[in-house]
């Protein structure tokens, strides 16, 4: 039996390119640290409507939950585009989120150094380099709220109700907490305390939890402070904790920093230690089949799952190393600059296992 068993949900668009660069890494990894991984296969998003008609097959669930990780490639595209709502692609993504109780997501903003240009940041503001990780409440908050249709003043009305419980925000502060135990020792709680009571609630909490982490500098934003700092001086912050639609806005924020799509992985972690690892890209639908998809997102992916699901941090800061080495000489189109060699998406997955 293998050590650790991953479920590939490699998805549509240039899902399939993607997932298989990241699965030769990852082989390469397994050797050289010495552990054994087995590969299963199972459908979600647009593949598995052409398949089974629905974008989330029970089968998927099945194997995903059986498994010591998820490592998606992207889902949608045009061609399903006139699939009613509860049957196109992205409500698979939501639904397999669910079904593995997927409460914390972790989305690093990292400037590599070889990639600085390409920031829309001033190397000034910068500095040396920059790592940011922001850890977003991804199953409660507004987005799962009640919310209806009303009349006021015989005028049509609407509402949306932000909502976090004790229990919910205690979870999601012990990840932050744990996360920033392994980085710098360095939390700030992003919330708008000074408006709402959900915040209120929020940052009594994470105060609470805060005592059972004595190591750890723990400081308040405001959410519309954060995302002005975020810009004006990024290098302040190391692991970022915050509620599902603040954290949804500032993580896009944060993505552009780093200048391309192509570079930015995710981790979605459950109570258990399972988690589902995927690229914060979409299908890319426009370049898809062309070969030239840039797959060191979901590669960095493989990275996080090494590091937060399988035990195996050597390994995860070994591909991370061999990325930014890779990235000195070589770029796909998307992160192209003069004076380096523009390579496929295949030959950047040979480069990273070669560098490994
Ligand atoms: P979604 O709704 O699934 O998030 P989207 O339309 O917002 O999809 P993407 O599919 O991420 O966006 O694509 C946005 C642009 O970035 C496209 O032009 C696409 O080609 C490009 N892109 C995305 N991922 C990559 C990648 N890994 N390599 C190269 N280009 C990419
Ligand atoms: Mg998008």
């Amino acid at each position: 039996m293998a050590d650790y068993k991953i479920v590939l949900l490699k998805g549509d668009g240039i899902g399939p390119e993607i997932v298989n660069q990241a699965v030769k890494v990852l082989d390469k990894a397994s050797e050289k640290f010495n552990f054994t991984v087995e590969y299963d296969e199972a459908l979600l998003g647009g593949c598995a409507i052409d398949a089974t008609g629905v974008p989330l097959p029970d089968e998927t669930v099945a194997k995903c939950k059986a498994a010591d990780s998820v490592l998606l490639g992207a889902v949608g595209g045009p061609k399903w585009d006139n699939q009613p709502g509860n049957n196109r692609p992205e409500a698979g993504l939501l639904g397999i989120r669910g079904a593995l109780g997927l409460f914390a997501n972790l989305r690093p903003a990292v400037i590599f150094e070889p990639l600085k240009k390409a920031s829309p940041i001033k190397d000034e503001i910068i500095g040396g380099s920059l790592d940011i990780m922001i850890v977003r409440e991804l199953t409660g908050g507004i987005y799962f709220g009640k919310r209806g249709r009303t009349e006021v003043d015989g005028q049509p009305a609407a509402w949306d109700t932000e909502q976090y419980s004790v229990p919910e925000v205690e979870r999601i502060a012990r990840v932050a907490f744990d996360l920033a135990m392994k980085r710098n020792k360095k939390l700030t709680s992003v919330d708008k305390a000074n408006v709402l009571e959900s915040s209120r609630l929020w940052r009594e909490t994470v105060t609470r939890i805060s005592k059972e982490y004595p190591e750890v500098e723990l400081n308040y934003m405001y959410v519309d402070n954060c995302a002005m700092q975020l810009v004006r001086n990024p290098g302040q912050f190391d692991v970022i904790v915050t509620s599902n639609i603040f954290g949804d806005i500032l993580s896009d924020e944060a993505s552009m920093i780093s200048g391309s799509i192509g570079m930015l992985a995710s981790a979605s972690l459950s109570e258990s230690k399972s988690g589902l690892y995927e690229p914060i890209h979409g299908s890319a639908p426009d370049i898809a089949g062309l070969g030239i998809a840039n797959p060191l997102a979901t590669i960095l992916s493989v990275a996080m799952m090494l590091r937060y699901s399988l035990d195996q941090p050597k390994a995860a800061d070994a591909i991370e190393a061999a990325v930014t080495k890779v990235l000195e000489n070589n770029r796909t189109p998307d992160i192209y600059e003069e004076g380096t060699n523009k390579v496929t998406c295949e030959q950047m997955g040979d480069l990273v296992c070669e560098a490994l």
